[in-house]
């Protein structure tokens, strides 16, 4: 076995990536691998840009991480709000946008 120290290049470190906690799953990945919801004063917000200031929760583009943030409450906490029925239209219809999921493997 031979040693394979020093086969790295020199130069700059990697730059620092920011993580972030999927409410729905909570799963931690890279902030830029999650999207972002915002809470402002007009309500919720999707967040596409990540620039929206305010409290803001991360989930996966999985629909499944959604629905569970959502029914458990989840969503609501990390934003330290209570989910109004706009809140919760605005959602449904983000949810419909996400990828559909494939999670059922295909028969081989
Ligand atoms: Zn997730």
């Amino acid at each position: 076995m031979t040693a394979t120290k020093g086969s790295r290049p020199k130069g700059p470190r990697p730059k620092h990536v920011p993580q972030r906690t999927c409410v729905g799953c909570r799963q931690v990945l890279a902030k830029r691998e999650l999207i972002r919801i915002v809470r402002t004063d007009t309500g919720i917000q999707l967040d596409r840009t990540g620039k929206i200031p305010g409290r803001g929760a991360y989930l996966h583009d999985q629909r499944s991480c959604w629905e569970k943030a959502i029914q458990r409450g989840a969503l609501a906490r990390n934003l330290k709000i209570e989910l109004t029925d706009a809140d919760r239209d605005n959602l449904a219809c983000w949810i419909t946008e996400l990828p559909p999921e494939n999670d059922s493997p295909e028969p081989a």
